[in-house]
């Protein structure tokens, strides 16, 4: 199903851009993403394809002609896969990418014939259930937004991130803690997880976890690319922690002023998005095993328990 001819570096930055630029327009408006995952296996689907599949729903929202919700379940797989289930699919398929290594046969300096192997991002085609003909779509959960989410809090609590009440929100790298006003404060519990979650993001770059620039670097210094870089990955890995939480995720205001220095930037470089997303996966891998370790570590085994 490999498609040779598409720019997957261009499909990628025009839908995070197309998001960007329409969270610009009216940040009022939740900037909605759905945990996706496979129909067959259950996997979330990770990185920038969390990009693609948002931005394909969100374009088959804006479209008056689509009255199917698309995208809206989170549960998408390929034709052949919904061919299995005994589903017709009908529409157009959302593009997805997967690294994988090629095998190529090479001679080497002796003209011997050998196997190489070289890395290609492979492209392919999913299907919303909302696209199919024949499946059930399950019911979705919906919790009282005006209440603590527990998940959310054990999350937290499994980082064993230091956090203080304030009247702001930030992380500070040399003191290393996390600053929250009180939940109270925050219009629904989403926009309060969505400002911890991006705090939380950030603390994940401090020197002695994953080292990043943008914040083991440039401390005290907020005007520099790479402290941009961070916002961006900050904002990203704390969207794709309340993905996995279940919890709408809106940026935020406060982050308006980086969104034109985002655009630019991603414009200009087209890999960017696909770094950036890969910075933000390794901060939910990063979080995800703190957890585990916190949970084997703990008599509570709750969330274990749960699942
Ligand atoms: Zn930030």
């Amino acid at each position: 199903m490999a498609k040779a001819k598409i720019n997957i570096y261009d499909v990628a930055t025009n839908a995070l851009c197309g998001m960007l630029e329409e969270a610009g327009k009216d940040w009022k408006k939740p900037w909605k993403y759905t945990r996706h995952q496979n129909v067959s296996s259950g996997k979330p689907y990770r990185g920038v394809n969390i990009h693609l599949l948002n931005y394909h729903a969100h374009l088959a929202s804006a479209d008056p002609q689509e009255t199917r919700a698309i995208g809206q379940s989170g549960i998408w797989g390929t034709f052949k896969q919904w061919n299995e289930l005994d589903c017709k699919v009908k529409g157009q398929g959302a593009i997805i990418t997967f690294f994988s290594m090629f095998e190529k046969e090479e001679k080497d300096e002796n003209g011997k014939p050998t196997k190489v192997k070289i890395p290609i991002w492979r492209t392919y085609k999913i299907f919303a259930a909302e696209q199919v003909e024949g499946y059930t779509i399950p019911e979705a959960d919906i919790g009282n937004p005006d209440e603590k989410i527990e998940i959310a809090e054990l999350y937290f609590l499994g980082t064993n991130a230091i956090l203080t009440r304030d009247d702001h929100a930030y992380y500070v790298p040399t003191l290393d803690y996390i600053g929250m006003p009180p939940f109270e404060t925050f219009d629904s519990s989403d926009s309060y997880y969505s400002v911890l979650y991006h705090e939380l993001a950030h603390w994940t770059g401090h020197k002695d976890r994953l080292d990043r620039n943008g914040i083991a670097k440039t401390i005290g210094n907020r005007y520099t690319n790479e402290y941009a870089y961070e916002e961006l990955v900050g904002e990203l890995g704390g969207l794709f922690n309340c993905i996995n939480l279940g919890i709408t995720s809106t940026p935020q205001e406060s982050n308006a002023q980086y969104i034109n220095s985002w655009l630019s930037a991603l414009k200009n470089n087209k890999r960017l998005v696909f770094t950036a997303s890969k910075d933000a996966q390794r901060i939910v891998d990063y979080t995800n095993k703190l957890n585990e370790e916190y949970q084997s570590d703990s008599e509570l085994t709750l969330l274990s328990e749960a699942s």
